[in-house]
């Protein structure tokens, strides 16, 4: 017997504290009965478990990556009718979420996955797993102002943790340069941050890599599944 909110998030429902949440406002059955409080035990393989009258049980964990156009939401829905991240994910009939956020004008390598403790612990700030992105500024920042970036810079909550910077391209026609950045934290906004922190704004942001993922191979607005040693090494 395994409490309620732990079978609940390894079944991809959403991370523990919010599967507490689920509960306690009443959106959970348990063979046919509303269960509202915290210390309910269940049996996996033979209680009937429900989410808003969706049973769980036989959810299947799939991870994938989406390689994210710009110009979409990073979330399930979006009550304004926008383009949101599921909309290309055709044939995934499992509830996935979004494994962090790309912001609507990044592009670029998103991770969705219905295995809620796995998004969870990946997203946690403890985790430090490394995220890498090109962005492109207009003009050639100095290398100092990159040792900036290397170093850390301080933004509005609080000063960046060392990253790694390299220039990828300078396009003398464009005047445009594209940076590398692997940062280790996952702020809101943190990329475009630091470089609004020296002077540089950002004018494309893509995302390349996660931990050990590449995005390499994936063309815009398409997905593939992650193969189980990658996910092995996400874990
Ligand atoms: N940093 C940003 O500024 N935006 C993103 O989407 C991701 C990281």
């Amino acid at each position: 017997m395994e409490r309620l909110q732990k079978v609940l998030a390894e079944a991809g429902i959403a991370s523990r504290r919010k599967c507490e949440e689920i509960i306690t406002a009443g959106r959970v059955q348990v063979n046919g009965e509303v269960v509202t409080t915290l210390g309910v035990k269940v049996n996996p393989s033979e209680d009937e478990i429900k989410v808003d009258g969706r049973a769980i049980n036989s959810q299947q964990k799939i991870y994938v990556l989406l390689n994210k156009p710009k110009g979409v939401i990073t979330s399930a829905t979006d009550p304004g009718g926008r383009k949101v991240v599921t909309d290309f994910l055709p044939g995934i009939k499992e509830r996935v979420y979004p494994v962090g956020r790309l912001d609507y004008d990044t592009e670029g390598l998103l991770l969705l996955t219905n295995d809620g403790e796995f998004a969870h612990l990946l997203t946690h700030p403890k985790h430090h797993v490394p995220k890498t992105y090109q962005a492109t500024v207009k003009g050639v920042p100095h290398g100092t102002l990159l040792d900036k970036l290397r170093s850390g810079v301080q933004l509005e909550d609080g000063m960046t943790s060392p990253a790694e910077v390299e220039y990828a391209d300078v396009n003398p026609d464009t005047n445009e340069t594209v940076i590398e950045i692997t940062i280790y934290e996952g702020r809101n906004r943190q990329v475009r941050r630091m470089f609004e922190a020296i002077s540089f704004p950002v004018i494309k942001l893509k995302r390349i890599k996660f931990g050990p993922i590449f995005l390499t191979g994936v063309p815009r607005g398409k997905f593939r599944h992650l193969t189980v040693s990658e996910i092995k090494e996400l874990k």
